[in-house]
């Protein structure tokens, strides 16, 4: 299952859609103009955006480019829809970032193959940005994260305080090391800061949260195995 963004202005086409994406088992929301696609885009961070190219307010690929500069929907899997003679080149949807394009009218079993299809790369880690670390999952240009498959939900901070660690893994981290690194202050500043923000990250992670070691009167640690700890 996937949660996917529709942004299609015909609403025969949204019913079409709607049915079939949801009847393969997706989370589907429906919108019809660009600027309701961005806020849902932001708001809901979809897997997937199935996108119009001629909106009323505005182009499908201005909103895909939007979509690929914004940081938090930087790694969301965008296939464009087009209509037969809207010429735009195939090439210039790859260039604004598009995952696949599908020309109108399209038959709905392709479309949702296409569908699968690029859903598979995304849960494979093909776009690079994907990382695994055991039980842990990091998509770090959607921000997202996941633990045995359920995702977390993580603040800015935290998500770039795992990211820290994480990139650092095996090497012990200082509490200023971490203060200057992820929160950009230096270390007058309390570094129980530190101690109470690794603390929720560890409650959130869950059965990931072994992973972020204490290594006593030193910092902290990324590491796999727990028994490594000094
Ligand atoms: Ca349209």
């Amino acid at each position: 299952m996937a949660r996917i963004l529709v942004v299609e202005d015909e609403t025969d086409i949204q019913e079409i859609l709607e049915y079939n994406l949801k009847r393969d088992g997706h989370d589907v929301v429906l919108t019809g103009t660009a600027r309701d696609g961005l806020r849902h885009a932001r708001e809901r961070r979809p897997d997937l955006v199935l996108l119009d190219l001629m909106l009323p307010d505005g182009s499908g690929t201005e909103l895909c480019k939007t979509l690929r500069q914004d940081a938090a929907t930087r790694g969301v899997r965008v296939v464009m829809l087009t209509a037969k003679g809207e010429e735009i080149d195939r090439v210039i949807g790859f260039e604004l970032g598009a995952d696949d394009y599908i020309v109108k009218p399209f038959s709905v079993r392709e479309l949702l193959l296409r569908v699968q299809a690029v859903l598979r790369r995304v849960s494979t880690g093909e776009s690079g940005e994907t990382t695994q670390f055991g039980t842990l999952r990091v998509d770090r240009g959607a921000h997202r994260v996941w633990v045995n498959g359920q995702e977390v939900e993580l603040t800015a901070l935290e998500f770039k305080l795992l990211l820290t660690l994480h990139d650092r893994r095996n090497r012990v981290q200082t509490r200023d090391a971490l203060l200057s690194d992820v929160w950009k202050i230096d270390a007058d500043v309390t570094t129980r800061t530190v101690d109470t923000h690794v603390k929720r990250l560890r409650e959130k992670l869950g059965a990931a949260g072994i992973y972020v070691q204490t290594v006593r009167g030193v910092g902290y640690r990324f590491a796999e195995r727990p028994d490594e700890v000094a």
